[in-house]
């Protein structure tokens, strides 16, 4: 069995942040990473300097989301890797390393994580007030490498509603509570479907379920993010709908936000 309990005093990667939050999630699929590209610049859009890590080495998706796919990585004569940047985010991902968007990524554990401690150490991030992580869905290696080399000041567990009947998500928040991570709460996404004809409300994935997740593990529900098209377009356009989007849906994730940044250092 893991022993989790050394990850009590992590080493410290990022010594330029000030804060590191973690967004995981029990599975892939639920939105993840649209619920970190949207946090990472909602906190930018609020006056804050924020870096956005890509750990989910093997689905990097950061770089569309955010519109600069097409750049490639380049150094500085410092011999650091120049992250790329938009909507005031800076962004690394090894999907910013690879020649063509669709170049499998074939890599071992031990190579991923490499590869994350390299952009820890060599990206010339700045001085930030954030750096969000978007991680790996479940509890790999990634994750506990994370959760070994860096002081993470708190993860969001972002689920859908019907994730609460899922092993995946007990053993994720189960992994960070034995990491002595804190968990500042769960974001729920895909919450249901307003029929934009009818305004209808339809619970696709059930309801409910980030409320009784909280429950069972005594965690707060940070907030609830409908399926809307808007979100699934404009996260495939480059184009987040916190920057772009209806005033509904930005202000939904502003309300998470606020809550993120109002949280005390270990909230
Ligand atoms: P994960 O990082 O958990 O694998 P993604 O953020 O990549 O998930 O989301 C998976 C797909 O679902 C993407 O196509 C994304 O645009 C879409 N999506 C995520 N959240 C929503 C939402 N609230 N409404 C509509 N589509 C969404």
């Amino acid at each position: 069995m893991t022993n989790y309990g050394t990850f009590n005093n992590p080493n410290n990667r990022a010594p330029y942040a000030k804060k590191i939050i973690a967004i995981t999630s029990g599975k892939g699929g639920v939105g993840k990473s649209t619920t970190s590209v949207n946090i990472a610049i909602g906190l930018a859009q609020e006056g804050f300097k924020v870096g956005l890590l890509d750990a989910d080495v093997y689905g990097p998706d950061i770089p569309r989301m955010l519109g600069v796919a097409h750049e490639k990585m380049r150094w500085s004569d410092e011999d650091k890797i120049i992250p790329s940047e938009n909507y005031g985010v800076k962004i690394m991902s090894v999907g910013l390393t690879t020649p063509d968007d669709d170049t499998p990524l074939v890599w071992r554990g031990s190579v991923a994580t490499s590869a994350l401690i390299q952009f820890l150490d060599d990206v010339a991030w700045g001085e930030l007030d954030y750096l969000v992580i978007d991680m790996p869905p479940g509890t790999g290696d990634v994750q506990l490498t994370m959760a070994q080399e860096l002081p993470i000041s708190f993860a969001i567990m972002v689920t859908t509603p019907q994730s609460v009947s899922c092993d995946d998500v007990g053993r994720a928040i189960r992994m960070l509570k034995e990491s002595h991570i804190t968990i500042a709460g769960i974001v729920e996404n895909m919450s249901f479907f307003i029929a934009p004809d009818t305004h209808k409300r339809y619970d696709i994935f059930g309801s409910g379920g980030a409320k009784q997740l909280a429950k069972r593990y005594d965690l707060q529900v940070l907030g609830t993010i409908p399926i809307e098209m808007e979100i699934r377009e404009r996260s495939d356009q480059g184009t987040p709908v916190i920057a772009t989007g209806s005033e509904e849906i930005k202000q939904r994730y502003k309300n998470i936000i606020h809550k993120i940044y109002s949280q005390k250092e270990n909230v």
